[in-house]
């Protein structure tokens, strides 16, 4: 028995899913989003398993360099980054598509194409405040960059702030449009996950899925549309006690025993990637049983309340996150989102593929 924390990833989940984005935006392409080691659950074995994407988009330039060594040949987007003449002279090289985000990178852009052609995505800011064009700017690069005999493709893009406010999906779309219509009018970028899945009018020539292909659907309770979670972690079991009423379990006694209580330690903690904020009571599926979880989550280990389980024996498998237990139930136990707890997977825990 492996006595490790694992990360198991379903790559016909991840199939599954992205034949949900298909089903909901039959007509735009579809960038796929594997930045952060795709979201955590592997980059080059994600970016394989979604071969039928368009395109891959990523938030480094070594991580598209990466794909690119691994044969991918799709387009591949390089989000928003500090770029300077040899990283630009590069993603031209390998056919990179780059973002011109602020006046920096437009200027940079503009004369690295008389050199060597580039695929531009022209990003307004739209309301999210993080990266993008004023739009003054925006409307001059765009007359820059259209006429632009060195770009070969230019594409108009902006991020929602919160897709799962209507109000403010209206706000930035009428925004976005207006300085989009004052300008060459290229094919169109805005949809993240819950942006594509709430509202058809986002959908345009590319959607920019993310979250929602790693099988944690944003819009959550009322989204008729089911994804399959793509990553299962799981640890063993690696000790049994039991504790007396009043007696406390782990650092800072933040659990106290009020009956006689049967207490499971689990191989997994925040040294693994575990959310050591997630509250008592959080819950742990082993053998069929939602386990609660009880006491601070430690390095290494975190402890369960076994009490109600009694058939639960050393060495079974615990369930932190998976199809059984939604990452986003954790997530919100511990205050934070999916997003968080996928990319805080750390090295120590065996990835394996399905
Ligand atoms: N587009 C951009 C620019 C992003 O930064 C992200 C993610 O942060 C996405 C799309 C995908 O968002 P989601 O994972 O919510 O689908």
């Amino acid at each position: 028995m492996h006595n490790t924390a694992r990360a198991l990833i379903n790559l016909a989940a991840l199939r599954h899913n992205l034949g949900v984005v298909r089903m909901l935006c039959p007509r735009s392409r579809v960038m796929a989003m594997v930045k952060a080691d795709a979201y955590g659950h592997g980059l080059l074995r994600v970016a394989s398993a979604l071969s039928t994407a368009d395109g891959f988009a990523v938030a480094r330039l070594s991580e598209a360099l990466a794909l690119r060594k691994a044969g991918v040949e799709q387009r591949i987007l390089l989000l928003g980054t500090l770029l300077d003449v040899p990283d630009l002279a590069l993603c031209s090289e390998q056919n990179i598509d780059v973002v011109a985000h602020d006046q920096f990178s437009v200027n940079l852009i503009v004369a690295q194409a008389r050199r060597t052609p580039l695929r531009v995505w022209l990003k307004l800011d739209s309301g999210m405040h993080r990266l993008g064009l004023h739009p003054t700017a925006f409307v001059e690069a765009d007359q820059k960059l259209s006429r632009h005999t060195g770009v070969l493709e230019l594409v108009h893009m902006t991020h929602f702030s919160d897709a799962c406010n209507q109000d403010i999906i209206e706000k930035q779309m009428s925004y976005f449009f207006r300085y989009h219509m004052m300008s060459s009018q290229a094919p169109v970028s805005i949809a993240n996950s819950a942006a594509l899945i709430a509202r058809t009018d986002t959908h345009c020539d590319w959607v920019r899925p993310g979250i929602m292909l790693y099988g944690d659907d944003p819009v959550g309770v009322g989204s008729a549309i089911s994804l399959l979670p793509a990553m299962t972690l799981s640890a063993h079991l690696i000790a049994i006690r039991e504790i007396g009423p009043g007696e406390s379990v782990g650092y800072n006694a933040r659990w106290t025993s009020p009956r006689v209580s049967r207490i499971g330690t689990v191989g997994v903690g925040y040294g693994d990637g575990y959310p050591r904020h997630a509250r008592n009571g959080t819950p742990v599926w082993i053998d069929g049983h939602l386990a609660s979880l009880v006491g601070q989550v430690s390095m290494d280990s975190l402890t369960v309340d076994l009490t109600e389980c009694p058939q639960i024996r050393l060495g079974d498998r615990a369930i932190l996150w998976g199809p059984q237990l939604p990452v986003a139930t954790i997530a919100d136990s511990a205050s934070t989102i999916s997003y968080e707890l996928f990319t805080s997977i750390q090295p120590r825990v065996t990835r394996d593929y399905s």
